[in-house]
């Protein structure tokens, strides 16, 4: 439960509202993390929140965060040199591993590819292990693109499909607009041999569920990372529960059979 102690070493401005900020340890050699993994972040004298890792595995520890409230917005307003406290890893992983072999399709929406960004990290970086890898994201408007630098690399990629969608576009946009989850219907994929990481609004999610079930995924092969709020990221304090399950100790991330019904439950 006691937080180490962490300098913000950079900060990167990606949105009007958020920012990445990237990590060090005041001392020792800081924390091993594994993509869908996340750490409480803490900010001294203000509170403390679960937030994704973004970065690579085996890289410095990176968190990608949106202000939408109090501690949230503490932590974007940290400036280099300054300290905060980490609590972690907490939380199960993306099944990279298990999807070794097979197809991957990853559904991102809004700041949802965060949490996603050290997975495919971990796919390009393994890339012979994986058949077809599509990388489908959308966000609000050109302009909440997170990452726009990397997709450009990505999309030059041959051995990467990168689709990309807004929800609605101002003059300059060239590319698609509509919802994410209608991006599946296109994405080269073979469904029987399939993985797909889904991370975005649940409503987002609900209906890449759906649409990935259309073209033939199993449900049992589609994993969504799921947000409630913590506190104790332990599994002590019941405030992540969601039906049977805690999320910080069996989640955040889920196979869509497991967690289907538990969808659009609201939070207490
Ligand atoms: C496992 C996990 C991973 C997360 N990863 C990231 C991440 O990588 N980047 C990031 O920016 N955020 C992430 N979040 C969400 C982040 O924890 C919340 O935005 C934060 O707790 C809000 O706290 P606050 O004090 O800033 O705002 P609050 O005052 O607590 O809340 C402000 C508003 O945000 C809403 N809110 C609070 N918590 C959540 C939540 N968990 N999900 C959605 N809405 C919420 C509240 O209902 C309220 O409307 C993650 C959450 C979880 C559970």
């Amino acid at each position: 439960m006691t937080p180490e102690p962490y300098r913000v070493a950079r900060r990167t401005r990606e949105l009007s509202d958020t920012w990445t900020l990237e990590l060090e340890p005041v001392s020792g050699d800081g924390i091993d993390f594994a993509p869908g993994q996340f750490t409480m972040l803490y900010v001294f004298g203000i509170g403390e929140v679960p937030i994704s890792v973004s970065g690579e595995p085996g890289g410095p520890l990176i968190h990608t965060v949106r202000a939408v409230g109090a501690v949230s917005a503490a932590i974007c307003e940290l400036q280099p040199g300054d300290m905060l406290g980490v609590r972690g890893p907490f939380g199960n992983v993306w099944p990279v591993d298990a999807a070794a072999g097979a197809d991957v399709v990853v559904v991102a929406g809004g700041i949802g590819l965060a949490p996603l960004r050290p997975a495919v990290l971990q796919v390009l970086g393994r890339r012979g292990e994986f058949g077809d890898v599509a990388l489908l994201y959308g966000s609000r408007t050109p302009a909440d693109l997170l990452y726009p630098d990397e997709l450009s690399r990505w999309r030059a990629r041959f051995d990467l499909q990168v689709d990309v969608t807004v929800d609605s576009a101002e003059g300059g946009w060239l590319g698609k607009v509509g919802v994410v989850p209608k991006l599946i219907g296109s994405a080269r994929f073979d469904p029987d041999s399939t993985v797909a990481f889904v991370c975005g609004p649940e409503i987002m999610m609900h209906f890449a569920a759906r649409g990935l079930l259309e073209r033939g995924v199993p449900s049992d092969r589609i994993y969504f990372s799921m947000e409630r709020n913590m506190r104790c990221g332990l599994g002590h304090c019941g405030h992540c529960q969601l039906g049977s399950t805690l999320i910080c100790r069996d989640g955040p991330v889920y196979r869509y059979d497991e967690i289907a019904e538990l969808m659009g439950v609201r939070e207490l």
